[in-house]
């Protein structure tokens, strides 16, 4: 460990106070101090902002769903309306990580956790996202569980949130509040593509904090549903994972909302799988048809070309799951 400067705030403006003089926000910690303990990530004042008044998960005025950026995840995932609403959230978020990190973890800092590519961690490695320019040991090294969608020459990491999955697939907004007021991003835009900037993660402005996740109103009663698959069944990341959420009416499908963990450099939106699926009744054939498009534009890497039929699978699984033909 090296030295640095704690300071904890009880109220945004302190919080955006200290924000603007470069101190790195914290709350449950579950990401960053480990990152502190292996020096990848070197924050001189954390600012703590677990005692913000951002808890609060409440149904919007258009039959959304708000999410504040302080709620647990274990609190997220056994809140009623979030069960009753969107399920996909509450079982991404039970699959995710440990007992003891979901009860510590927040949703905010979910979303802002950083890859678990094992090289990015070792800070013998050279590494593009923590060291711009410096190279990409992954490309050379042991990738079986990097990405296949979204990536460049520079970064191949994976986004590991699988609750992040579920927000890309029902199109959430994140709210943020920063020096200049507040603002509002799609999620699709939030978390970034590594591009040539992979140190680049999320569209935040300096000194910005998120507030909030919002999940649009969608038709009810939507169906949906959270597929992880992994190397164990347990405390572990996605090889592929599948969020899925249908809305269906006299036996026709009117709106499919599909995403992808474990396989992007960001949540992966399946735009063509959807486009598949609507308008048509449910079957075995038509779960098929539409997984075949999950892995369009996937550029697989030498150790990790079986993720291109395991998302398929996935996918196609997570379908017949959540359609109601399995
Ligand atoms: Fe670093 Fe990305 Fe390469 Fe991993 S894949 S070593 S995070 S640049």
């Amino acid at each position: 460990m090296y030295p640095f400067s704690y300071t904890k705030v009880s109220d945004t403006r302190a919080a955006l106070a200290a924000g603007r003089s470069g101190g790195r926000y914290i709350a449950g910690g579950t990401t960053l101090v480990d990152l502190m303990r292996e020096t990848v990530e070197r924050p001189g004042t954390l600012v703590d902002i677990s005692a913000l008044p951002l808890r609060e998960i409440m149904v919007t005025a258009r039959g959304g769903l708000r999410i504040g950026a302080l709620v647990r995840m274990a609190e997220a995932a056994a809140d009623p309306k979030v069960r009753g609403t969107f399920p996909v959230i509450s079982q991404a978020l039970e699959l995710s990580a440990s007992a003891q990190l979901r009860n510590m973890a927040t949703i905010g800092g979910n979303i802002m956790q950083r890859t678990r590519c094992a090289y990015f961690r070792d800070v013998t490695a050279v590494c593009n996202k923590r060291e711009p320019g410096s190279g990409c040991a992954a490309r050379d090294g042991f990738h079986r569980t990097h990405a296949i969608l979204g990536t460049s020459d520079q970064c191949a990491a994976t986004h590991p949130s699988d609750v992040a999955v579920a927000f890309a697939a029902l199109e959430a907004t994140v709210h943020l509040l920063g020096p200049d007021g507040q603002r509002s991003v799609a999620f699709s835009d939030f978390l970034l593509q590594p591009g040539r900037t992979p140190n680049r993660e999320q569209a935040l402005r300096a000194g910005e904090l998120i507030t909030a996740v919002e999940i649009p109103a969608h038709p009810r009663p939507l169906q949906s549903g959270y597929l992880k698959v992994r190397d164990r069944q347990s405390y572990e990341f996605a090889l592929t994972s599948a969020a899925v959420a249908l809305y269906v009416r006299d036996g026709v499908i009117r709106e499919a909302k599909v995403a992808a963990g474990g396989v992007g450099t960001v949540p992966w939106k399946l735009p063509a799988v959807e486009r598949r699926l609507i308008g048509e009744r449910p079957s075995a054939a038509l779960w098929a048809r539409a997984a075949e498009r999950a892995a369009d534009g996937a550029r697989p890497l030498e150790h990790n070309r079986f993720k291109v039929d395991l998302l398929k699978r996935t996918v196609e699984r997570q379908l017949r799951i959540v359609g109601g033909t399995e």
